[in-house]
């Protein structure tokens, strides 16, 4: 159920409503908008049929919403969320976001390497796996919270806010010390707890689409993350499994209309899981801000035949670099900036 109010309610108004909404035994989330202020009501929605808020003072309209998602739908909020980190760092707005660095962070230097060529370049987020999720539990794990240190004092060095990805419940408090926003892979899409908990954090969530699950799935997983109270919630395609072969992934580029219509969340696109080959990052960046994300993410490595995970992925920093002067003409012709 959503509670749309007047776009001249008061405080008093919205905390009257909150605390009544409570006192149901339902769970309020308030969502305030440029025009207008929504609330959101998680819980049996049967309570509230015999409750007659559209009486309350500063209500305009109560409204079911008939999607399984509701927080995450577009219903909730017709325009864009945007998600502010430091700076005047905006997701979501007019500005297209390039987060950019190594698969995982493998020792200072080459971090720092990488973050200063990416920075020079335009990202504004610098990337960076401390905990892996690789396929092979021989495979490099990550550097865990040395890696983490290296990200925040490469970051806080160079100007750029940080993304990384928090695997296990029993992290998440680490990785919120050190970085800006916390990444939820692929494989833990479906992680319901690890979403309940992230849900509970303050931090910016980027969320990426599982292997093999829909846009539906994603939206509900979404929910999760947004029932707990952090709506400031991104969603990332990575690229999902199909029959063909000649990519890692197949970027599913329709899901950014897609999402964009059924959702007002930000979509961010990585090119780089779903090609598997740096060559082919470039057309699929491309393609990503040409349908409407709202960033990228993007693999970069000095040394990409010498990468301790997702080498053949990454692209070189002065090809990254021609990637980001094409993206800036590209942009601007979509309406956007970069
Ligand atoms: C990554 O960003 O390095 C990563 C492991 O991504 P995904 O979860 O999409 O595979
Ligand atoms: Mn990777």
């Amino acid at each position: 159920m959503i509670i749309v109010l007047k776009s001249d309610a008061t405080q008093a108004q919205i905390d009257h409503i909150v605390e009544r909404i409570t006192k149901l035994g339902l769970k309020p989330l308030v969502s305030k908008g440029v025009e207008r202020t929504i609330i959101g009501v998680i819980g049996p929605e049967d309570i509230l049929r015999v409750t007659p808020l559209e009486v309350f003072p500063g209500v305009e309209n109560v409204m079911p919403v008939l999607t399984p998602y509701k927080l995450a739908a577009r219903d909730f909020k017709t325009e864009g969320t945007t998600i502010k980190l430091g700076g005047n760092l905006v997701i979501g707005a007019r500005k297209v976001i390039v987060m950019a660095g190594p698969c995982a962070i493998e020792n200072l230097d080459n971090l720092y390497e990488i973050a200063k060529a990416v920075k020079k370049a335009g990202a504004t987020v610098l990337r960076g796996g401390a905990f892996k999720p690789r396929t092979s539990p021989y495979s490099f794990q990550g550097l865990g919270e040395e890696g983490l240190k290296y990200l925040s004092q490469v970051g806080k060095e160079l100007g750029l806010a940080t993304v990384t990805e928090v695997m296990d419940t029993r992290d998440i408090a680490l990785v919120e010390r050190y970085a800006d926003i916390l990444q939820i892979g692929a494989r833990n899409m479906q992680n319901f707890n690890l979403l309940k908990e992230v849900g509970l954090t303050k931090k910016p969530i980027l969320l990426k689409r599982g292997l093999s699950s829909t846009i539906k799935d994603l939206l509900m997983s979404a929910e999760y993350v947004l029932s707990g109270g952090n709506l400031n919630l991104m969603l990332c395609e990575r690229g999902i499994r199909t029959f063909e072969d000649s990519t890692r992934n197949t970027l599913d580029i329709s899901a950014v209309p897609v999402i964009k219509q059924l959702s007002h969340l930000p979509v961010i696109i990585d090119p780089s899981h779903a090609a598997g080959k740096w060559n082919l990052v470039s057309p699929l960046a491309k393609a990503g801000v040409a349908a409407g994300c709202d960033g990228l993410i993007i693999e970069v490595h000095s040394h990409p035949e010498e990468a301790l995970s997702d080498g053949a992925q990454s692209l070189l920093p002065e090809k990254f670099s021609e990637l980001m002067q094409e993206l800036r003409i590209l942009a601007k012709a979509v309406g956007r900036e970069l």
